[in-house]
């Protein structure tokens, strides 16, 4: 049998589906991915965060998972992009209100497509990251480390986590975002 590799995952929503509401789309979320070949092995807390970037739509709910799973890292996010089409996700707008975003952050200690691509992605200037959309798995996702609704529910189930690049941990990650976006990361 092949052995699984740990991952993790983010997720999101700011839109109902046929689910219900984001929090209850997130388990519904959650319970398909036990599904499909995923073992949910840890689940955060769920947080409500302030949309982003601000007016594009209501507040968020967040969460983040750890999954075992026997697959590649694109096999994964074809599973999640296929359970985000469950839940109808449509891709209007790049960082638009949405139903539901699961995003792999991280694949154990891998870096794709390799050092050289993910630096690419993560140099990116703030205001081309709103205009580029990576046509390839990103891994970790290139902007896990700013963002305080990514980290603060990764903080719950792998605070000990080491970005393979960075070199700092999610506790550390957290520990360097301001106050202000910290605080906006609220336990539902
Ligand atoms: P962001 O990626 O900044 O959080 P987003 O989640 O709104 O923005 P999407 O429209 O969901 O962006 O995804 C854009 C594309 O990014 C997808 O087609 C997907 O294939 C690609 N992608 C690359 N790396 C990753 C990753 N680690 N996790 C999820 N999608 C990724
Ligand atoms: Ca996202
Ligand atoms: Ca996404």
């Amino acid at each position: 049998m092949k052995s699984s590799s740990v991952f993790l995952i983010a997720l999101g929503g700011n839109l109902p589906s046929a689910a219900g509401s984001p929090e209850q789309t997130l388990r519904a979320a959650l319970a398909i991915l036990g599904k499909q070949g995923c073992d949910v092995v840890d689940v955060s807390k769920f947080y409500h965060t302030p949309c982003f970037p601000p007016g594009a739509g209501p507040d968020y709910v967040n969460a983040a998972a750890r999954l075992a799973y026997a697959g590649t890292p694109a096999d994964l996010l074809e599973v999640l992009h296929r359970v985000e089409a469950e839940f109808g996700r449509e891709r209007v707008q790049r960082w638009g209100r949405r139903t539901l975003d699961l995003d792999l952050i991280a694949a154990g200690d891998t870096v794709l497509p390799d050092a050289q691509g993910f630096a690419r992605w993560h140099d990116l200037p703030p205001d081309e990251q709103a205009r580029a959309t990576p046509d390839r798995l990103i891994v970790p996702h290139p902007r896990m480390h700013d963002r305080a609704f990514v980290l603060i529910p990764l903080a719950d189930i792998a605070p000990e986590w080491r970005h393979p690049v960075l070199q700092r941990t999610v506790s550390e990650m957290l520990d360097t975002l301001p106050e202000q976006a910290r605080k906006e990361v609220v336990a539902l």
